[in-house]
């Protein structure tokens, strides 16, 4: 269904083999190697992530070494690794530089290529199919993560055609192409995807503002509908009035989702909302509209 190929001005990337439909699980895959939040936490995270690097096999070890990274990125370590390898792993005066250079390169792939688990809690990892797939703003797939398998799974969150590349998400991309570009720095390259072209980046500016408007006003109803925030603190007229207008927003948001090529777990998040609110308010046939419009932008099933 997938396949890694050389992608024009982009080293390697992913691409679809034949037709692929929305909502298809893409990849299913275990970590290669992973990191629990404890072990992720300054300033001995680097020695953690040796261990888990030594622990794995050959093959594997080969597999991480070939995944991407920007050098110079850890220099500053240098010193305190090379103590540390000397001291309490008895490495030899003679190989120290090169081990001290690898422990680096393991960071440094570590740094660029991991993705955080769930809400944190399960740690991080590095996934050896999922790193290969490089970014667009208007990402064609999604990916979560499956406590229940332990596993990543990449989604496609559109149709996507027989030869077109596979694209996922770096950073938040409701923020304007300045910020964008500026974060997309990090990993070494310039976004060159639809939303990053003149002129329509000023027009995909003006759309992901109101986009992200909209998602800060969802993600606090959505706090008032979870309990996290006591709805005693909000206007009255305003309950009042956001079931009326909160299935028009939801569509309107949903339809400005769609036309910046945004159809991934924003989506999802945005036309499952109207169903959590009516929930709360005990509007049962509201909910039922609701739960219906939710299940037809369904991407990941939970
Ligand atoms: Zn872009």
């Amino acid at each position: 269904m997938i396949e890694l190929r050389p992608a024009p001005g982009k080293g390697m990337g992913m691409f679809a083999t034949q037709d692929i439909p929305r909502g298809q699980i893409l990849i299913h895959e275990a970590a290669l190697l992973r990191l629990t939040s404890q072990q992720e936490c300054p300033p001995n995270w680097w020695v953690f992530l040796y261990g888990a690097f030594e622990s794995l096999s050959p093959e594997d070890q080969t597999r991480y070494l070939e995944l991407f990274y920007l050098p110079g990125e850890f220099s500053n370590y240098a010193a305190r690794i090379s103590v540390y390898l000397s001291n309490f792993r008895g490495v030899k005066e003679e190989d120290l530089d090169a081990k001290v250079a690898l422990v680096i390169k393991i960071m440094s792939i570590y740094d660029v290529n991991n993705a955080q688990l769930g809400d944190g809690t399960d740690g991080a990892g590095i996934f050896a199919t999922y790193t290969r797939i490089n970014h667009s703003c208007a990402p064609n797939t999604d990916w979560d993560w499956q406590p229940d398998s332990q596993a990543l799974e990449v989604c496609a969150n559109q149709d996507i055609a027989a030869g077109e590349e596979i694209t996922i998400t770096y950073i938040d991309t409701l923020q304007p192409y300045e910020t964008r570009a500026r974060e997309l720095a990090v990993y070494g390259f310039e976004c060159r995807c639809k939303a990053c072209y003149d002129p329509v980046k000023a027009i995909s500016d003006l759309g992901r503002q109101a986009l992200e408007d909209l998602t800060r006003a969802r993600e606090h109803l959505e706090r008032l509908s979870s309990g996290e925030e006591p709805i005693e603190n909000v206007d009255p007229f305003m309950l009042d009035n956001c079931g009326m207008i909160i299935s028009e927003l939801a569509t309107k948001h949903v339809e400005f989702l769609t036309a910046e090529g945004l159809t991934g777990s924003e989506l999802d998040r945005a036309s499952k909302f109207p169903a959590h609110f009516h929930d709360l308010f005990g509007r049962y046939r509201r909910f039922c509209e609701a739960a219906h419009f939710a299940s037809k932008n369904r991407l990941f099933h939970q």
